[in-house]
């Protein structure tokens, strides 16, 4: 487990004022090897962690946080630039816009196809197309079909012809014809790169000159992706980067190897089988990923940003005493309503995304969570362990809430409270992230 790995890296760094040449070498020994073993290649991973230790070494550490925080939130910085820095959107301009979709068989082309064509839909407004390019397998047909049946968008498929180059043409002419804006050709693959299958892509990329070309790979075939990605870069010079399959355990190491060997955007990544599940890559997300941390960077900065310093600091004492009541819950939620979605916010928690999953708060239930708070007295706010049963039918009368959801509430806050606690304590955190997958 790489988070495993990096807090036994950081350990070497524990104490230390400043970064040092010397206590950052072991270190960064360490994360080389750590980046090796989540699919990281090696030419990456070395030039990675060069850059790491010159940005590194000589910063100050500020009292407020550990050299090991210091030191992820410089890697996490580094990693998110060499996947790109920012998010790289699709080049829509043209009517229609044309997109051809190249890959391996069983990579997800056809999935991502119906997927992207779901959200040029919703998402953007637009009126694709789905063009079945894959004439070798008849099943391939089919499958498109019930694709575009189920998001509502039509697909152009002629069974007759063993022609891909007409079919690509043809499936263009009718989307013109019935003012589609966006087609999508989903084509045929092979089970492994072979010369047929490369050139047969080639000449449909030379007849409709495509606007983008998205190569879709596999992230769980890890180096092999890397070296199906240098192929098809070489043949097609396609325009970005489509990884499936990140919905499991994968670390998404690859992602950071494909961009730095074949120099091309990742565009977007797939997290399941069904049709909403698509995201647009964001390189920062992907470097929080990979470094087993859930986005605990960018919660540092977002809270940075709202929190009024003092405020954080008498927040601190009190979660460190376990004195953190309900009238801190309330102003909590006030200061979260302020920074955005709860679910959002706390998801960025490692360890608290699951949580929030199963108890799916959602910004409507702040209203409930508010009353039920406003209902009880100063001294239970003030003294969370005194409400007992009598109480919570009191308090759930009151606030016109029911008791399920006062004892739901309560549950919350203990859970929360014993987050917040772990949080507060550096040698907890890390145990918390050592029990990360
Ligand atoms: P193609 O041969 O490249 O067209 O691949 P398909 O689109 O037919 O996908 C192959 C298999 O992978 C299918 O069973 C898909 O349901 C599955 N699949 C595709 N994308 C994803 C994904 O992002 N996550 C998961 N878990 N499965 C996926
Ligand atoms: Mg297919």
């Amino acid at each position: 487990n790489l988070s495993d790995k990096l807090d036994r890296a950081f350990k070497v760094l524990k104490g230390q004022g400043t970064i040092t040449e010397i206590n950052v070498a072991e270190t960064m020994k360490e994360i080389r090897k750590a980046l090796l073993d989540a699919d990281v290649n090696y030419k990456t991973a070395k030039a990675f962690t060069d850059e790491v230790r010159q940005k590194a070494i000589g910063q100050n550490v500020l009292t407020a946080i550990s050299p090991g925080q210091l030191l992820t939130k410089v890697m996490n910085d580094e990693l998110t630039e060499l996947m790109g820095g920012s998010t790289s959107e699709l080049n829509l301009t043209a009517s229609p816009t044309i997109i051809l979709i190249a890959g391996l068989n069983g990579a997800g082309k056809t999935t991502f196809t119906g997927k992207l064509a779901n959200y040029l839909k919703t998402q953007k407004n637009k009126k694709p197309l789905l063009v079945a390019d894959d004439i070798y397998r008849p099943a391939a047909v089919e499958q498109l079909q019930v694709l575009g049946a189920q998001i509502g968008v039509p697909v152009y498929a002629n069974l007759e012809s063993k022609d891909p180059i007409a079919i690509a043409r043809e499936g263009i002419a009718l989307a013109k014809q019935n003012g589609n804006n966006v087609v999508i050709i989903d084509t045929a693959g092979r089970l492994s790169i072979d010369e047929a299958m490369m050139r047969e892509i080639e000449q449909v990329k030379d007849a409709v000159k495509p606007h983008e070309i998205l190569f879709v790979v596999d992230a769980m075939t890890g180096q092999d992706a890397v070296n199906t990605a240098k192929v098809f870069n070489d043949r097609l010079d396609f325009t970005g980067v489509v990884l499936t399959k990140l919905d499991g355990d994968t670390r998404g190491g690859a992602a950071l190897s494909i961009k730095s060997v074949v120099n091309k955007p990742i565009k977007f990544i797939g997290t399941g089988e069904k049709m909403d599940a698509l995201d647009v890559f964001h390189p920062d997300r992907m470097a929080s990923r990979i470094l087993g941390m859930g986005d605990v960077v960018s919660l540092v900065e977002r809270a940075q940003q709202q929190f009024d310093e003092k405020e954080a600091a008498e927040l601190q004492k009190k979660i460190r005493k376990n004195k953190f009541d309900f009238n801190d819950f309330y102003s909590q939620i006030q200061q979260i309503k302020k920074m955005g979605n709860m679910k959002d916010l706390m998801g960025m928690i490692p360890g608290v995304g699951k949580m929030m999953k199963d108890v799916e708060v959602d910004d409507n239930a702040f209203k409930a969570i508010e009353a039920i708070i406003q209902s009880m007295t100063p001294y239970e706010k003030g003294n969370p362990d005194s409400i007992n049963q009598s109480r919570r039918n009191r308090i759930a009368k009151g606030s016109g809430t029911n008791l399920t959801e006062v004892n739901r509430l309560i549950k919350q806050f203990e859970d929360m409270r014993k987050v917040m606690k772990q949080m507060s304590n550096p040698a907890a955190m890390a145990n918390m992230m050592r029990r990360m997958p």
